[in-house]
């Protein structure tokens, strides 16, 4: 595949404000091209991490590694690594946040519009979480997080194929915690709930205000405020945290 490095200084343990950053990782965001994968990536640009995103079109923020990849493929993802790992090193820290919506109620949903959110959402997980895997074991340290969603275990009418394949995401992560954890690797999920991007800009205007009425915040957050939540896991103060889900959904969840 294609790849590409925008404009701004390249990835280093210099991050932008000019301190030295002493913890800098490799990470790699899946779907990091917009909305809340785009806004995790530059928070680690931020911190002065090396980053990469996988998209299977548009670039990842400034100062990131661009590598296209689509996650229902496995060869695709392997290829993406073997980039990353040439250019930044062992990838440290993996977001698993590539995700897709096909909404409509159980009784029109075709086995196709099942079976495709599953194979980006749930398995695409998988394929990415696996292929870390290998570095993470060898350097005997990793984080994984993976992007759910509050309706993972809320429920939503009319999402029964993409709330499975986000809850499916919290039995991963804590099998991959109970098989990995010994190793310095943790695995967590980040549920987050209503966030201005392209997913709910179209949702319908009245959907939003209802939705709105519901979130003990009575707002949508903004994807910075999922970000700060992911690199705050994937550092060195979460490093007891595995297993874990960890709302971002302003009370809508209760905390599930
Ligand atoms: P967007 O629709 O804005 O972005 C989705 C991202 O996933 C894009 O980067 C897209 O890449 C990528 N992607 C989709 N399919 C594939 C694939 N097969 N292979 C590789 N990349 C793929 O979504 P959001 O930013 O809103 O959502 C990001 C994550 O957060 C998703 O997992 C979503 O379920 C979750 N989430 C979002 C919420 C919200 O309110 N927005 C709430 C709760 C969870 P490309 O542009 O190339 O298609």
């Amino acid at each position: 595949g294609t790849s590409g490095r925008n404009s701004q200084p390249g990835p280093g343990p210099d991050s932008p404000d000019g301190k030295l950053n002493l913890s800098a990782r490799t990470v790699l965001v899946t779907g990091g091209n917009r909305g809340i994968g785009f806004a995790i990536a530059a928070e680690f640009v931020a911190q002065g991490h090396r980053v990469a995103v996988t998209s299977r079109s548009g670039e990842g923020p400034a100062g990131s590694l661009t590598v296209r990849a689509d996650v229902t493929d496995a060869a695709s993802i392997d290829a993406a690594f073997t980039q990353i790992e040439a250019a930044l090193g062992p990838v440290e820290v993996v977001v698993a946040n590539a995700g897709i919506t096909k909404d409509t109620l159980l009784m029109r949903m075709s086995d196709e519009d099942f079976t495709s959110v599953i194979d980006t959402n749930l398995s695409g997980a998988f394929r990415v979480v696996k292929r870390a895997s290998k570095g993470m074991l060898k350097a005997r340290f990793g984080r994984i997080v993976l992007i759910s969603s509050v309706v993972g275990l809320y429920g939503s009418a009319g999402q029964v194929n993409y709330a499975a394949s986000k809850s499916g995401l919290v039995g991963l992560a804590r099998s991959v915690t109970r098989e990995l954890g010994s190793r310095g690797i943790t695995a967590n999920v980040v549920a987050p709930g209503f966030i201005e991007t392209d997913m709910t800009a179209a949702l319908p205007e009245a959907q939003q205000a209802e939705y709105k009425r519901n979130i003990p915040a009575n707002r949508f957050a903004t994807p910075t405020e999922v970000a700060r939540v992911v690199t705050w896991l994937a550092g060195d103060d979460a490093a007891y945290i595995s297993g874990a889900v960890i709302p971002v959904d302003g009370g809508l969840g209760m905390g599930h």
